[in-house]
């Protein structure tokens, strides 16, 4: 079995074009770092607001309750903004995460946060917690003087080669300056000290960058660590052989958002156990946390759309962000699974036009039943009105993140094929359905 490089060819592209400028975002974002916690996912959506929030649980109690707290301030803050204006369009708010553990010691926490109220937002919380020492750790428990003033130094060096137009302002010598407020927002990685400087302090856009341990000072007695490598998915060599009759009803069963351990794998166990198909949308950000589930899903005959790398809803995005959201999705899932999605489904089911071109030969699909099993999380209701409004062809709208969507889809796989409905796949739907009514795009 050869062994894939971690940094995928889009990253490599993406970091030449300098495309970091003002999208600290998108920074580490090409490849998965969730090394430390467990996701928690929270969604709340209506017409007019989608609230997507993805953050860890590390069972540290401090560094939870820090967690915790940010995510209700800029709850706090989106809920506040939102009054203050007369809502014509949609907003949102989107948290993401990013987590490091570092010589089995140090726990580094980034939350993304994006807030779309009339124009987009981004802001950046880190925090750095010693287990060891139980303690949260700003730059100087681990800086003396000399350490911070080199740390300037770099920093300074490193902007004015990235940024050689913008290091003039008085705002620049200040915010690089060595002082521990300046370099406050900050995280360690395996192989790197990142700090982040946020829109308004050393420019106008946000900005970030990546130290070498090495590069920074011997006494501070830290180095690069090894980081972990991906084994690729060797093509897989029996794949399932479908019977599909064209002439008999069918659905396509759809799972959003994961995956997830519990509740996918449940899932996958059911479609397995009475041979049923399924797509699965999941989320970049989450495929190569579950490398070996996504390999799973394939093996059994399933399907992996793309449903974006962190959840945002693409219509208030610019055309390079889609961009950014689809292909590093399509990277993600092509790194653990040697595959590219056929699909995409555009989170909340928000599309225009941009959305569509961006797509570029793949099929946008959304859905013809709504299960919404987000709201109700009700096993019996997701059942009953699966059951009362299925028709052949139905695309049908889950999420693989809840008890009672798992527990509701181990009961309605055999009751939808009591009832005479082959359980495909979407692109199986597209191929083999005689009935259009699902097929939404
Ligand atoms: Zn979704």
């Amino acid at each position: 079995m050869k062994l894939q490089k971690l940094v995928c060819p889009f990253l490599i592209s993406c970091l030449l074009c300098g495309c970091g400028k003002g999208t600290v975002v998108s920074s580490n974002k090409q490849s998965t770092h969730h090394e430390i916690g467990e996701s928690v996912h929270e969604q709340n959506y209506d017409d007019n607001s989608v609230i997507n929030l993805v953050y860890p649980k590390t069972g540290i109690e401090e560094v939870d309750q820090q967690i915790v707290a940010w995510t209700q301030y800029y709850q706090k803050l989106y809920a506040t903004d939102r009054n203050d204006i007369a809502l014509q369009e949609k907003t949102e708010l989107n948290i993401d995460y990013q987590s490091y553990l570092k010589d089995d010691r140090y726990i580094s926490i980034k939350l993304d946060v994006f807030i779309s109220i009339h124009e987009n937002q981004e802001f950046i919380e880190t925090l750095v917690y010693d287990l060891d020492h139980q303690a949260f750790v700003t730059i100087s428990d681990f800086m003396d003087t000399a350490a911070l003033e080199l740390l300037s130094e770099k920093v300074r060096e490193m902007l004015e080669e990235q940024y050689p137009e913008e290091c003039n302002s008085q705002n620049y010598a200040i915010f690089t300056a060595p002082s521990v407020k300046n370099f406050a927002k900050f995280i360690m990685r395996k192989d790197a000290l990142v700090v982040y400087f946020e829109p308004g302090t050393v420019f106008d856009h946000s900005a970030y960058l990546e130290l070498p341990y090495e590069d920074l000072l011997d006494g501070l007695n830290m180095a690069s660590e090894e980081t972990s490598v991906f084994v690729p998915y060797e093509d897989v060599l029996n794949e399932p052989v479908k019977n599909i009759d064209p002439d008999k009803p069918m659905v396509a069963l759809t799972f959003d958002d994961g995956p997830t351990k519990k509740y996918t794998l449940a899932i996958l166990d059911t479609l397995k156990e009475y041979q049923a198909s399924a797509t699965f949308f999941v989320l970049g950000s989450r495929a190569s946390d579950y490398p070996e589930i996504l390999q799973r899903m394939i093996l059994e005959g399933n399907e992996i759309g793309n449903h974006t790398f962190s959840h945002k809803q693409l219509t208030t995005l610019s055309k390079e962000n889609i961009e950014e959201e689809i292909t590093a999705t399509q990277e993600s899932i092509h790194d653990v699974t040697n595959r590219y999605p056929k699909l995409i489904r555009p989170p909340y089911g928000s599309k225009n036009d941009t959305v569509m071109q961006c797509a570029e030969g793949k099929k946008i699909v959304t859905w013809s039943l709504d299960t919404e099993d987000w709201k109700s999380r009700n096993t019996e209701t997701i059942v009953n009105k699966v059951i009362n409004e299925v028709n052949d062809g139905d695309i049908i709208l889950m999420h693989d993140l809840y008890a009672s969507t798992a527990e509701a889809a181990i009961i309605l796989i055999p009751k939808l094929q009591d009832l005479g409905y082959q359980l495909v796949t979407v692109s199986d739907l597209y191929e083999f359905s005689k009935n259009d009514s699902g097929k939404i795009m």
